[in-house]
């Protein structure tokens, strides 16, 4: 009896078409939160995706667990970002790239429209993300990376990712708008590190970080009298906590800057390596941005609706 069931099952499996086997979603596995959901946008119901880096992680100090060790070793693909932004698990992803399909997927965007890093002569700033329109380039690298793997799945990677690029132009226009409406003297970000480069490009903003590109460099006290100079000189009134970073710095900021007489307030939280809380809209990339972009034009004294570009923030301005 037993004997018999145990055939039948064989017999069973034997007959399945391989078309079903093949749709099994692909496992992909991604560092940051803002690679995880690039692979969920463009993959579709093609894949399944595990994030390793959840709010409020710090991508620069991030070390692989042993379950992550475990996901990255059963997963069909692997995504990290590159350009030295996970720098404690370099050696990690050159070792499992000779074992694994591991994509970096920021190190197949062109240089030539990369920032240079502030520490490193042959390094570029990797927080891409910061803008829009570069991240664009970061969405077409992971649809690659898809494709690759799943080539039958070609079509649907295509057209995901190209209502993804909208949705993204639409953010950037957004940005485009409301980042122009704060008045010129005041497009000034003050942040806890070096995150917001990319942005500051894309949208005419000064941006200084009282630590530089890596968290990893050690905040003087000499960076934060210059800045606290800065904030008397231009007058500015608001500057920005992350949620990946210890705002311990920042306080000594504003009150470096209340010892000369001047009132500076924390204009908000900003998203700047982690995205927020899984299931939000604030823990989408687009949600992610959506935020920054409406708190710092709001903070920085333009008009910006309340909920942002459509109505969805959860912390309303
Ligand atoms: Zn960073």
């Amino acid at each position: 009896m037993i004997r018999r069931s145990f055939l039948a099952v064989i017999a069973f499996a034997a007959a399945m078409p391989l078309a079903a086997w093949a749709e099994a979603p692909l496992k992909v596995v991604a560092t940051t939160g803002m690679i995880a959901d690039a692979a969920r946008q463009v993959g579709g119901d093609q894949v399944e995706v595990k994030g390793l880096m959840g709010p409020g992680v710090d991508p620069h100090a991030y070390r692989q667990t042993r379950s992550d060790i475990v996901a990255m070793t059963r997963a069909d693909l692997v995504l990290w970002h590159g350009l030295y932004l996970e720098a404690q698990m370099e050696e990690f992803f050159h070792d499992l790239d000779r074992k694994r399909n591991v994509v970096a997927v920021a190190d197949g965007v062109d240089k030539s429209k990369l920032r240079a890093h502030d520490d490193y002569a042959d390094k570029y700033d990797p927080h891409l993300w910061m803008s829009p329109v570069l991240w664009k380039d970061v969405v077409v690298q992971v649809q690659e990376a898809l494709t690759e793997a799943r080539p039958e799945a070609a079509e649907t990677f295509a057209a995901n990712t190209e209502a993804f690029l909208a949705e993204i132009d639409q953010l950037d226009a957004y940005g485009k708008q409301v980042l122009a409406a704060v008045p010129e003297n005041s497009r000034v970000l003050v942040t806890a590190h070096d995150a917001f480069g990319y942005f500051g490009e894309e949208y005419g903003y000064e941006v200084l970080g009282i630590q530089g590109i890596s968290t990893q460099s050690e905040a003087g006290l000499n960076r934060i009298g210059e800045l606290v100079d800065t904030l008397v000189d231009q007058q500015l009134t608001a500057v920005f906590v992350e949620s990946s970073v210890s705002d311990r710095s920042m306080r000594a900021l504003i009150e470096g800057a209340a010892s000369k007489g001047h009132e500076v307030g924390v204009g908000g939280e900003l998203y700047s390596d982690a995205m927020g809380e899984p299931g939000s809209y604030e823990g989408t990339y687009v949600g992610m941005l959506d935020h920054n972009i409406t708190v710092i034009a709001g903070a920085l004294g333009a008009d910006v609706p309340e909920r942002g570009m459509n109505g969805k923030l959860s912390a309303g301005f």
